[in-house]
């Protein structure tokens, strides 16, 4: 029988890093569903597209094949090219939630991404998994912290990826995305009406994953 977990919540709240974990402990398949709209992005950046006009947007999310490669180390393969660590580049990040509020594109995206909950039991993470890609979750689970503790764990990952970061600059950005991801027309970031909210601010991640076993175990 397939169980499908979802996990939304803003930017830097942990979702991926625990999604992973939990994901592991139960045997499910994570998907990552900001790495699709990051995949699209960084497409629609490499031609220059004008990132206002929807309906090129939504053609170019039709013409796309983004594929998430499981493993220890997910990869995200968009036409065939492994683009896991572009992605993640601050120009992707900055903007993404432009792309994201594009009613086309998210249609094109929630399909795919309902397409492979249906092949497996999985643990997904993004904004709008319990209130519309999957209402019938088998938990849903909303991961929140405080815009600081937010900003400090994005800019550890990013220092250790080598960027140099400004801490203000990262938080003036991180409020600014969630500010677009709450605020936008379709799908806006809202806890879905059953999610069970966690906030993680002072909590370890291996808290924060066992309180989500446990309470999916119950
Ligand atoms: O999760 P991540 O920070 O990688 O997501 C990048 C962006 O993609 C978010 O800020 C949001 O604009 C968009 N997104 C979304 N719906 C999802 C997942 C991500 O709109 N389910």
């Amino acid at each position: 029988d397939k169980k499908c977990i979802a996990i939304d919540g803003p930017a830097g709240a942990g979702k991926s890093t625990v999604a992973k974990l939990v994901a592991q402990a139960l045997n499910f398949l994570y998907i990552d569903t900001g790495a699709m709209y990051r995949a699209i992005t960084l497409k629609a950046l490499r031609q220059n597209l004008d990132l206002q006009d929807e309906e090129s947007l939504t053609q170019l999310a039709k013409d796309s094949i983004i594929k998430l490669v499981p493993g220890s180390q997910q990869r995200v393969l968009l036409d065939d090219e492994d683009v896991t660590e572009e992605i993640r580049s601050p120009e992707v990040t900055g903007q993404v939630s432009t792309v994201a509020k594009i009613a086309g594109v998210r249609e094109v995206m929630v399909q795919r991404q309902r397409e492979m909950a249906q092949e497996t039991s999985v643990v997904m993470d993004g904004r709008d998994i319990g209130t519309v890609v999957l209402p019938d979750a088998n938990a849903k689970f909303f991961l929140t912290a405080s815009a600081e503790e937010r900003a400090n764990r994005r800019a550890r990952e990013l220092r250790a990826k080598g960027y140099q970061i400004d801490i203000e600059q990262l938080t003036k950005e991180i409020k600014e995305r969630d500010y677009m991801d709450s605020n936008r027309a379709v799908s806006p970031l809202v806890p879905a009406d059953d999610a069970i909210t966690i906030d993680s601010t002072g909590m370890t991640i291996e808290e924060v994953v066992a309180t989500i076993i446990d309470m999916v175990e119950k």
